[in-house]
């Protein structure tokens, strides 16, 4: 039976609930080539909450750094085109100095691995993902206006360095497909130990939303789709209703059913926590609601013109060439528009939102 830990913490109190989720999930370290990776989405301020708080790291990092690993590495692939702003992220963020100096451009070497051919026939995986012993998933409790949650199968997305994130985006070409890549990528080194930070989590539009919610807790598991189940509950939500989570049962990566999944501590349901506006209802399994929701509606970005500075990053991150500057305001070509939520994720302004 999976297990799931949600324990009480703020984030001057991280080491207690890091110390109980290694009691509950042992890891034999001594020796091991270790990987720990946080949820670096794009270079931000640690209090926006779009990356794993640097408590949490920092407190991870001591706690392995302590039991006498043979080589220790921090990292993440940020963002969609993340070859030079790496260290940037980690450095703006807090994560840089969270990490101990243990950190490394984990963007800089990789090898091509097979993948699902009806997307890409390889992909490429950082080779410090592929070459750890043990690898140490540091997700963050989100919204993502693509996937409805963004948590422990989403965060292995950033195991792919460089742009072909955005190219597999775009292969995808449909939200639900893009649920089915998330978890081809993830299936492809399942993590072995997730820390959830849950202290503060994210509603609304995420996974770059200015909504935050103070939860309190750090959640862990040894498997990432019960915990992605256990989120989604404490959302509101019904696991099974997932795409992402239907998917990783098929492929017999975990189980979203509560009832099966052995809960340590107090799960509780957040009250009237903001899903993404069409994620909540867009993504359920009802053939009747998604064949209505292909053929008759369309989902465009929309750019909030008091919010948004003109400073064109979406328009360079855009993996369809769909977006371009006009009166210092991005236009849509919704032609080209793969609805892949690029633009609303790397948005410094949190200028966008998919309607
Ligand atoms: S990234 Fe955001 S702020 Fe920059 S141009 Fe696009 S919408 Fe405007
Ligand atoms: S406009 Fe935005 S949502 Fe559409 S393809 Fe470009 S990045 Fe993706």
């Amino acid at each position: 039976m999976s297990q799931v830990m949600i324990y009480p913490a703020d984030y001057d109190h991280v080491r207690q609930a890091v110390d109980r989720a290694f009691e509950m999930f042992p890891l034999k370290i001594t020796g091991k080539k270790i990987l720990i990776k946080p949820n670096v989405l794009r270079a931000s301020e640690a209090q926006e909450g779009i990356v794993t708080h640097p408590a949490v790291l920092r407190a991870v990092v001591d706690k392995v750094a302590e039991m006498s690993p043979a080589s220790l590495v921090v990292g993440d692939n940020p963002g969609l085109f993340n070859y030079g702003d790496n260290e940037e992220c980690f450095r703006k963020t807090g994560l840089m100095e969270a990490a101990r100096g243990y950190y490394e451009n984990i963007g800089n070497a990789s090898e091509q691995r097979a993948f699902n051919p009806d997307f890409m026939p390889e992909v490429s995986v950082s080779s410090a993902v592929l070459n750890a012993d043990i690898l140490i998933s540091l997700p963050k409790f989100k919204t993502h206006g693509l996937t409805v949650i963004t948590g422990a199968v989403k965060n292995s997305y950033g195991i792919l360095p460089g742009a072909q994130k955005a190219r597999l985006h775009k292969a995808a070409g449909s939200p639900e497909r893009f649920h089915e890549v998330i978890v081809e990528v993830f299936g492809l080194r399942a993590p072995d130990l997730f820390i959830m930070d849950a202290v503060v989590g994210m509603e609304g539009n995420g996974p770059a939303s200015p909504d935050l919610r103070d939860i309190g807790l750090i959640m862990a598991s040894d498997n990432g789709v019960a915990l992605d189940a256990v989120m989604a509950g404490m959302m509101g939500l019904e696991p099974g209703r997932l795409r992402f989570l239907q998917k990783a049962r098929e492929m017999g990566l975990g189980t979203y059913d509560l009832d099966q999944i052995r809960m340590e501590g107090e799960f509780r349901t957040l009250p009237d926590y903001k899903v993404p506006p069409l994620g909540g209802e867009a993504m359920l399994d009802n053939p009747a609601v998604q064949e209505m929701l292909a053929s008759k509606t369309v989902l465009i970005p929309r750019v909030d013109p008091e919010l948004c500075t003109g400073c064109g990053t979406c328009v360079e991150q855009c993996p369809a060439g769909a977006l371009s500057l006009k009166d210092d305001l991005p236009r849509v070509d919704t032609g080209l528009c793969v609805t892949c939520f690029c633009c609303q994720e790397m948005c410094p302004e949190k200028a966008i939102a998919l309607q």
